[in-house]
């Protein structure tokens, strides 16, 4: 039967993921599949920042990198699926998985492994990108958590990434007035204001970054989607209207920590918390997992909405599963613009 190469966690990560975190180990796949069990093809695996986060404790050393795939069906001992079917869902970073159905994830609630139809307009990359995990996110937490009002100023952090690049275009469709986007280079910052339908947007690595954002944000912030945490978003909240909503996709900036940095990411928070009370700020926290009911419709509107061309997305390509950690790493250095993926066949 098949050899499956599959990523291993050999060290906890701290910091920035890379080389020395993650191993290639071999394993034949050479009994039969019991019931219930499918064997998988993967042919993309999607590195998303939530993972090294979870994955920088010890407890996963040893274990199989955790992460979204998109494949085919191989073979199935299962009635719900069949040989030639593709599939998406929360596995791991492998050439060939055997899983039984439901299967147990990294997120208790999230063993769903969804039939996904790709088409000459929808590819079945899509499936672990815009039309998976991260359009989703960025489809439901507008839809219940960002309650955009016509005319609203809003800023978004990580905007030229998976979720940062679809939030701007769903909160222009609901009717945000000026939108405000951040990012890393200004290569990103053009695409913000060319493609992903930003009014303004701002290089938090220009010397300048403060002055910048404090003229971009002049006259007040109704909302704010932050993906960053930390010294970014002090400020952003320090520009706030009394009363705005905060809503709190993720803290990229404090994932993986050393010692130091977690103590200097608790004291920012704690500065946070004390703004969003001086400011009678509403804030809330997105998570994906939480709408886990909502998976199936919402990947046909999306499928819907880039098949009839109403949303621009980008995705950075690595190529074979011994990138997989050079996918992590550029994830974390930012360099990556959209969604990134690693196509394993
Ligand atoms: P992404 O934006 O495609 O990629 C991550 C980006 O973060 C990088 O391209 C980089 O862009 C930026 N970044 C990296 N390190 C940074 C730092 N120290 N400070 C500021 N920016 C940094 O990733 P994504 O998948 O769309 O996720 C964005 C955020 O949403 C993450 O925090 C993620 O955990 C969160 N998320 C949460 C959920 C949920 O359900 N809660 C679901 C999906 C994603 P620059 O070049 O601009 O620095």
């Amino acid at each position: 039967m098949s050899v499956s190469r599959t990523v291993v966690l050999t060290k906890a990560i701290v910091k920035c993921p890379g080389d020395a975190n993650f191993e290639i180990r071999e394993e034949n796949l050479n009994q039969e599949l019991k019931d219930g069990q499918v064997l998988i093809e993967t042919h993309y695996y999607s590195p998303d920042p939530f993972i090294p986060a979870a994955f920088g404790n010890k407890n996963w050393e040893g274990k199989p990198l955790s992460g979204f795939i998109s494949g085919k069906i191989l073979s199935s001992k299962n009635d719900k699926y069949s040989d030639g079917q593709f599939v998406m869902g929360l596995l791991h970073a492998a050439t060939h998985i055997v899983t039984d159905v439901p299967f147990v994830s990294c997120v208790p609630h999230c063993s769903s492994l969804y039939v996904v139809e790709p088409s000459d307009k929808l590819k079945l990359q899509n499936f672990v990108g815009v039309l998976g995990m991260p359009g989703l996110t960025a489809l439901l937490g507008l839809r219940h958590l960002l309650d955009i009002k016509k005319g609203c100023t809003l800023v978004v952090t990580s905007a030229a990434g998976a979720v940062g690049s679809l939030i701007s275009q769903f909160a222009k469709k609901q009717g945000a007035g000026k939108i405000i986007g951040i990012a890393g280079s200004k290569e990103k910052c053009d695409r913000l204001i060319n493609k992903y339908q930003y009014d303004v947007a701002v290089n938090y690595k220009s010397p300048n970054y403060e002055k910048e954002l404090a003229e971009a944000c002049a006259d007040g912030v109704d909302r704010y989607w932050d993906g960053v945490g930390g010294k970014t978003s002090e400020m952003v909240l320090g520009h706030m209207k009394e009363g705005g909503l905060v809503v709190v996709c993720g803290s990229i900036s404090n994932y993986c920590p050393t010692e130091e940095e977690a103590k200097e990411a608790k004291e920012s928070d704690n500065r946070i918390e004390n703004l969003v009370k001086d400011k009678k700020l509403a804030k809330t926290r997105m998570t994906v997992f939480n709408y886990m009911n909502e998976w199936p419709q919402g990947i046909k509107e999306l499928g819907r909405m880039v098949s009839e061309g109403e949303l621009t997305f980008d995705e950075s390509m690595e190529e074979g599963i011994e990138n997989v950690p050079k996918a992590y790493r550029d994830l974390f250095e930012g360099k990556n613009v959209g969604k990134q993926l690693v196509r394993l066949k």
